[in-house]
């Protein structure tokens, strides 16, 4: 007998149905006599979590556990180091923050309302959405916890962790400059969840994760996460896990298989009117738009809302509050069009997505795969469209060979691409999509090859 859940691909066990239509492909394809007792999905109330925890995931409408949720919750319950890899939209946050309240809620009250557990995240906006998580599936648990990070006023954020806090979330810089006005303690952390590390990395923040480290206890549980498992992430991984168990739950760098990609072959200056058709024409409500930099993402914006578009921008320079009031308003929908920069747009959880229009290639294969990880969450269909003109074909190759696909393209009638036109000589510019840069790797920074 053939245990099939092997060949079961990881991004299909969301929901049941498409669960089980995967397995009848593999039965047929395989012609295998399979033992159906082992390709049941697991339930939630296996995995050993408790009942408020149970019910809070049962209010939240999640009927079986993802495939990082499956394998991460035992091993963190069981006290375990854990390194996972995890794509985006695989309920990673789930994964750690399910047992994490579990332990925390199971111990004696010695250290009541002292931060207990610290989440690490790369950006502003990650934070803010692990806290509503937090939140929510500790409804029905005697827990406390905030979230801090930078942009915004201090003072709140001080005043809630002076009332006593269980758990933080934040990002690196606020949490150091809080601790060096002495303003918090994580002298009784024992817990340490490092989210999307890579991009921590990519951030340049691995100075402040060095520092944080100096100022947790030695003797703790650490979780460290990340879409990709880099030489970096190794190494950083070693210094900070002990004899961590490795959960990767689908293959490096693959695209979820639920996302139909295609290619545009556009001229670069017919690209806003190409992208403006596209969103009209299939009357999209609800894009994420990504542009290489921040000076893009505006003129694009601006460009929309000229043509009738509710559009908004969210990048580095925009301030906090701006960036909340871009993010709220496209999830309830007054917005319908979010144009990214990739660093604001990591970790956004905007629930099933159904179009990423890259308006540029990103010059780092790895971005193309967490920008399209946007759509097609939680085994929803979704679509992800590159509008790539000449200049860009070399992204494009070095896409594929990434992603190990070859992505179908299309021409627009309409925008035929000038069949005589030249690449421009390769410019020689830095990402410029955020201001810390500083200590950040120069792997594959300035190649913008031709
Ligand atoms: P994450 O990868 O943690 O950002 O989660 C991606 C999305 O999947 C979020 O919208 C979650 O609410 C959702 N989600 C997490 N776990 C489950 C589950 N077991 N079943 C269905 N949806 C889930």
């Amino acid at each position: 007998m053939v245990n099939l859940t092997n060949f079961i691909p990881e991004n299909f066990m969301f929901a049941k149905n498409i669960f089980f239509k995967s397995l009848l492909i593999v039965k047929k394809k395989t012609k295998i006599k399979a033992d159906i007792s082992v390709l049941m999905p697991m339930k939630f109330n296996e995995l050993g979590l408790m009942p408020s925890l149970l019910k809070a995931v049962n209010e939240k409408g999640y009927t079986d556990p993802s495939p990082i949720q499956e394998k991460a919750i035992p091993l963190i319950l069981r006290r375990k180091d854990v390194l996972a890899s995890a794509q985006t939209g695989t309920g990673k946050t789930a994964g750690f923050t399910l047992p994490l309240l579990q332990i925390l809620s199971k111990q004696s009250n010695s250290n009541h309302r002292k931060i207990k557990a610290l989440i690490l995240t790369p950006t502003r906006e990650l934070a803010a959405q692990i806290y509503d998580n937090v939140i929510e599936y500790s409804r029905h648990l005697e827990l406390r916890s905030t979230v801090i990070f930078g942009g915004v006023n201090q003072k709140p954020q001080v005043s809630k962790i002076r009332s006593g806090i269980d758990i933080l979330i934040a990002t690196p810089g606020r949490l150091l400059d809080l601790e060096n006005q002495r303003l918090l303690s994580l002298r009784n952390v024992e817990i340490l969840v490092l989210d999307e590390a890579d991009r921590m990395l990519d951030m340049g923040f691995q100075r402040d994760i060095n520092k944080i480290m100096n100022l947790l206890p030695s003797k703790r549980q650490n979780l460290l996460f990340s879409a990709t498992f880099s030489k970096e992430i190794k190494r950083l991984a070693k210094g900070i896990l002990n004899d961590p168990a490795m959960v990767e739950t689908s293959p490096q760098n693959t695209t979820v298989e639920a996302i139909v990609q295609y290619v545009y072959n556009v001229d670069k200056n017919k690209k806003s009117s190409l992208i403006i058709q596209l969103i009209k024409e299939g009357n999209w409500k609800q894009v994420l738009v990504f542009t290489r930099t921040k000076h893009g993402a505006n003129n694009l914006c601006k460009k929309m809302i000229k043509a009738d578009i509710s559009a908004a921008a969210i990048h580095g320079n925009k301030s906090q509050g701006a960036r909340t009031r871009a993010l709220a308003g496209f999830k309830d929908g007054s917005v319908e069009i979010l144009v990214a920069t990739d660093i604001a747009a990591r970790g956004l959880d905007i629930p099933l997505l159904p179009h990423v229009i890259n308006f540029e290639l990103p010059n780092i294969p790895e971005d193309y795969v967490h920008r399209i990880g946007r759509t097609g969450r939680a085994g929803a269909k979704g679509e992800a469209i590159s509008l790539v003109c000449i200049d860009e074909k070399q992204y494009l190759k070095d896409i594929e060979k990434l992603v190990n696909l070859r992505i179908p393209s299309k021409i627009k009638q309409g925008f035929e691409p000038d069949p005589n036109a030249v690449p421009e000589p390769a410019k020689q510019k830095n990402r410029n999509n955020f201001n810390r840069n500083k200590g950040r790797s120069n792997r594959n920074r300035n190649n913008y090859r031709k």
